[in-house]
Formats: C-alpha cells, structure tokens, sequence
C-alpha cells in the first residue's frame, strides 16, 4: 500500500500538524526543536521540546523555527521537517518514503521562504512537492466552498500571525497578513504581569492563563486563575491571582490589531464580493479561535457573521490535505 505516502504538511507557528490520506491527523504536536548548542544536535522535537521552553540548562536552547511565520533558521526548519517525518514513519509502522506532499505557506512567505520549506521537504526524500497558500487550505479544511463562484472570508489566528483572506473561485482575491497572534497575547499577559505586580512569568504560564481565563468580551463571567512567577523586587517565588477582568484589558490591544486587518480586507473587498461576505459571514480558523467570546466579540465589532471552523486547530491540516486529491485529479485531467 502506497497511498498513505500522500501527506499533507500544516507547518505552522505555533503547530505542526501531518495528515494523510488514509489515517487522517498522524502527528499534532508543538513546531519546537530543543538544540545543543555545544554540538548543534536537535535533542529532541514537537511536545518534548516545548516542555524544555524556559527549563533547560544553557547549553539547550528550545527554538521555534517558524515563530514569526517565517523561516527563520533554514536548517533548524528543515531538520524539524525530517525529525517529525521520521517520527510519523514509525507510528505508522512504515516508512513514509518518497511521499507526495503538500504543504501550506503563510501568504506573507517570500519566494526565497517557499524555496526554503520545499527544499526541505524535498530533501527528506519526498516524490513531489507541492505548496499551497495557508487560507486556501483552512477554507477547505472549514468545509467551505472554495472552487465554487461564491466569495468566502478565511481569518486564521495562529501563534505568529494571523492571516485574513478573501477567497473566490479557488484563489485569494484580496488577504493580509500581520504578525499579531496568540504569541503577542501570551507576551501582552507577561507585560501586565510584570507591571501590575512586578512578577515575571514565563510563555508557557502565559498561554495557560490566556486559554483559561482570557476572553475577548469585557462583558463575561469573571474567574480567576492562580499562576506562579518570580518576584522582581525579591527575586524569590511567588504566587498571584490573576481575574479574567484584568486579563481581557491585556489582550485587548493585541485583538484591535487583528480587528484591523480584517476590517482592511473588508474594504479592500471588490464590491461585487461583498455582498457574498456579508451572506456568508466570516470563518475563523487557528488556534485563536478558540480564545472564549471570540465569535460574538468579532461579529458585534464588524457586522457580519462570525463562524468558528469545527476544528480551528486542525483545519490547516486537513484542508491542505484534501488539497491533494484535488491537486491529484487536476493532473491527472491535464496528463
Ligand atoms: P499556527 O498555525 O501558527 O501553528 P495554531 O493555529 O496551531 O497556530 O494556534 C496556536 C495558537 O493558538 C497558540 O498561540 C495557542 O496559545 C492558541 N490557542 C490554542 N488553544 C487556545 C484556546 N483554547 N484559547 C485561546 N488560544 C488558544
Ligand atoms: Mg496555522
């Protein structure tokens, strides 16, 4: 059997999803590689890695290759590549050799980036290559209608960025993509934290509070959260308490600034799509989505309406995915 050798790659800020034909999502874990930097060997990748962000000796440094949506550190990139494809080969029991592939870029990737990320996937040994722009993949992966002569509004809010697009017949009308995403909001708590009680508290205790009690609406149920930090003045431990109250300002201006970029796209709209816009209403996609309020927040602030994809997480994955059967059928057409 060679048709799982179909994969397709979402290789994201924050995430790193791998999806085949036959088995669906293979491999889900964080797009972290821990490195020596000593020997410059990757000690370990995916949720190993991120569990060493913040605890490790000096000479082990976790790195995010792909942080601000763009390839920082080719070679770490492409070893991650290699490490996870390895990994995937032996949860499946065989090896992913000479795989075709499709992998999704950030609209904001240059052609030297593209080059980049194909030249590492190709050199792990794949057949086939092919590169599809992000909010292609999380229209269809959103089960939205992307081929057919309706116009769609994609939003994908990852780790690094978030990218809007307008989509029509298959291809991007009109997108933008900013460096504002679930980093900035994790980073925006580490501020306030540090300025309101002079504690430092680390990324990963950040997104725990931003997933657990953040909240893009003023108005919701207020809760707090206990977290532990260090104290500046001190410098010993110390724990807080944290209200969703406080937490919600923090994020807020992280949250205009995706605000923003979907209201550009809107008015950068051809007048002919908008109308499809505001009947078909946005989708949200990434794992920003998900942050609580998210949904009614967006659509009380731009009039349309707001859906969430059914799995914004995955989304990516599954639709660059099934991008393949359908990039498999237009060759086959044109052979
Ligand atoms: P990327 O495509 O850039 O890899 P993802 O779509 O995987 O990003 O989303 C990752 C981001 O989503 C991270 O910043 C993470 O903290 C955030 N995230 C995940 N789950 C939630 C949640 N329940 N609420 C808010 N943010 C979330
Ligand atoms: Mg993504």
């Amino acid at each position: 059997m060679f048709s799982s050798a179909e994969i397709g790659i979402d290789l994201g800020t924050a995430n790193l999803l791998i999806y085949t034909k036959n088995k669906g999502i293979v491999y889900n874990e964080p797009a972290v590689v821990a490195i020596d930097t000593t020997t410059q060997n990757v000690l370990a990748v995916g949720e190993e890695a991120k569990q060493m962000i913040g605890k490790t000796p000096q000479n082990i440094v976790p790195v995010r290759p792909m942080k601000d949506g763009v390839i920082a550190d080719y070679e770490v990139t492409s070893q991650m590549l290699k490490e996870m494809l390895k990994k995937v080969s032996k949860k499946l029991g065989h090896s992913l050799r000479k795989p075709s592939v499709v992998v999704c870029v950030p609209t904001g990737a240059t052609s030297v980036e593209r080059r980049a990320i194909h030249n590492a996937i190709k050199e792990y040994g794949a057949k086939y290559v092919h590169l599809i722009e992000e909010p292609i993949a999380a229209a269809i992966g959103a089960g939205l209608p992307v081929d057919e002569p309706v116009s769609n509004m994609v939003v994908d809010i990852g780790g690094g960025t978030s990218e809007v697009a307008i989509i029509s017949f298959g291809g991007i009308v009109s997108s933008q993509s900013t460096r504002v995403g679930g980093d900035k909001i994790d980073q925006a708590i580490i501020q306030h934290v540090r300025k309101k009680y002079n504690v430092l508290i680390g990324e990963r205790t950040a997104e725990q509070v931003k997933i657990q009690i953040g909240y893009a609406l003023i108005d919701h149920p207020e809760e707090t959260m206990e977290v532990r930090g260090r104290d500046m003045v001190s410098g010993l431990p110390k724990t807080i308490a944290l209200t969703s109250t406080e937490i919600q300002k923090a994020l807020q201006e992280s949250l205009e600034q995706i605000l923003e970029a979907i209201q550009t796209t809107l008015e950068s709209c051809p007048p002919e799509l908008s109308g499809d816009i505001v009947d078909q209403g946005i989708t949200l996609t990434g794992g920003g989505a998900l942050l609580k309020g998210m949904q009614e927040w967006l659509s009380n602030e731009i009039d349309v309406p707001v859906h969430i994809a059914p799995e914004p997480l995955e989304c990516v994955a599954i639709g660059t995915g099934k991008s393949l059967k359908m990039i498999t059928k237009l060759q086959k057409a044109t052979k």
